[in-house]
Formats: structure tokens, C-alpha cells, sequence
């Protein structure tokens, strides 16, 4: 999701890599949960955390959208976001003890917070929001031990591929007349979350989807 951010503003005006020190570290976040509520539709999902979340929970997508997940609009494509409930406005991951109930394998976003991507010509960066999370004497750690992602190489190059092809498809859009948006964004939404990802080598997966499809798209 593009957003208009003045960096000075919102973060302490350093951006990071995968091996610098940033002062992120809320201690395991006991006693909060503060940023699993009143998010709005936010927290979008990309297909590894789509496969993560059926994979482990031995859910499927079709029964996440019932209670967990919703379909909203983001730069034109269809696209998941975590759901939250009506009444408290909290995650519906989050359980009664307020702690999140898909730990090991929560969205990216999640995995983040408080940091955020700033993307530039090559890939991105990270950069800590210093107005978002209240918790008082956090400590230094290192960003990618803070994203606790295994292969931390593979996955910042997969997030780069994954904003380059929505980046591709919101162009494409613009130039398609109306009823062929749909047909696209409904193929894109189809290729990448409801068909299940069936091999336990998700990248691999994933990269010979994004190849057939930007061949059928023209992209390529
Ligand atoms: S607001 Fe900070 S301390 Fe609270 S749950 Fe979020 S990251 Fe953890
Ligand atoms: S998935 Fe977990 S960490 Fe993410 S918002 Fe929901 S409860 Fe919080």
C-alpha cells in the first residue's frame, strides 16, 4: 500500500539494513497488544503469509475469509487484510490472553512492527516508527533478529518481487479498459491466495507462478 510519509516526522530519521542495531526490541511486548487492535484493514497479507497461515493452521483460504481474513481494494488490486472484530476492534489471531495466537508464523507486517519499509530504486530499506509503539525502554537489536524470518536474504529479495509485480499490475491497470481490470485483478487474487501453494519450497512456488503469470500478462 502506497502511503505519503514524511520520514522526519515519524522516525527517528535513520533508515536500516537486515544487520543494523535498531532500537525496536519491546521486550517480547508482555502486558501489550496495542498494535493488534484498531489497525483498520491495514495489515495486508502477501502470499507467504497467506501460505504460512493455511500451511500451519491447516486452514484454507476460503475458510480464513469466514472469520479471520477480508478481501479490500489496495492501488486497484483485491487484496487480503487481516479482519478485525466488530465490537473491540482487535485481531481475530488475538486471543483472551492478548497475545497473538499465530505467533510463529504471523504476517510480515506484524513481524515488523515498529518498523516499516521505505522502498527506493533497488529494493528497501527499514525505518523505526518512533510514534506507534508506547512501550517504554526498548532495546537495541538487530533487524533481522528482530524479524525472526529464517533466510533473511531470500526473503527481502521475494518482498522486493512481490511490490515490483502489484507496482506492474497498478501500471497495467491504467492502460486496460474496465472489464478487463477485473478479469486481472481476479486472476492475480486467484493465482497467488486461493490456489493453495502446494510444495513445501514456497519461493520456488511462488517465483514459477509470478513467471506464468507476468508471461500471460505481457509483463515479462
Ligand atoms: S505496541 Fe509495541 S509493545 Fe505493544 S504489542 Fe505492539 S510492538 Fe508490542
Ligand atoms: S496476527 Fe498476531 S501479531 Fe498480527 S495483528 Fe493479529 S494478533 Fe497481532
Amino acid at each position: 500500500m502506497k502511503r505519503e510519509i514524511d520520514l522526519k516526522e515519524i522516525s527517528d530519521g535513520k533508515l536500516y539494513g537486515a544487520n543494523d542495531m535498531v532500537k525496536a526490541d519491546c521486550h517480547d511486548c508482555v502486558g501489550c497488544s496495542d498494535c493488534c487492535k484498531g489497525m483498520g484493514s491495514s495489515i495486508i497479507l502477501d502470499p507467504m503469509d497467506l501460505w504460512r497461515i493455511t500451511y500451519h493452521k491447516k486452514i484454507s483460504f476460503e475458510a480464513l475469509l469466514e472469520k479471520y481474513i477480508e478481501l479490500n481494494v489496495v492501488d486497484g488490486m483485491v487484496l487480503p487484510n487481516l479482519k478485525l472484530s466488530e465490537k473491540e476492534e482487535a485481531c481475530a489471531f488475538l486471543n483472551e490472553e492478548g497475545r497473538c495466537s499465530i505467533h510463529p508464523y504471523r504476517p510480515g507486517i506484524c513481524r515488523l512492527f515498529p518498523l516499516g519499509r521505505i522502498y527506493e530504486e533497488e529494493g528497501f530499506r527499514y525505518f523505526l516508527q518512533i510514534h506507534e509503539c508506547k512501550k517504554k525502554d526498548k532495546s537495541k537489536i538487530k533487524v533481522k533478529k528482530w524479524l525472526q524470518i529464517d533466510h533473511i536474504a531470500a526473503y527481502e529479495k521475494y518482498i522486493v518481487s512481490w511490490h515490483n509485480f502489484l507496482k506492474g499490475c497498478e501500471q497495467a491497470l491504467e492502460d486496460i479498459p474496465e472489464e478487463q481490470k477485473k478479469v486481472l485483478v481476479l486472476y492475480v487474487l486467484k493465482t497467488f491466495y486461493q490456489t493453495p501453494f502446494i510444495s513445501e519450497d514456497f519461493y520456488a512456488e511462488y517465483y514459477a507462478r509470478l513467471k506464468a503469470v507476468r508471461q500471460t500478462l505481457g509483463m515479462e
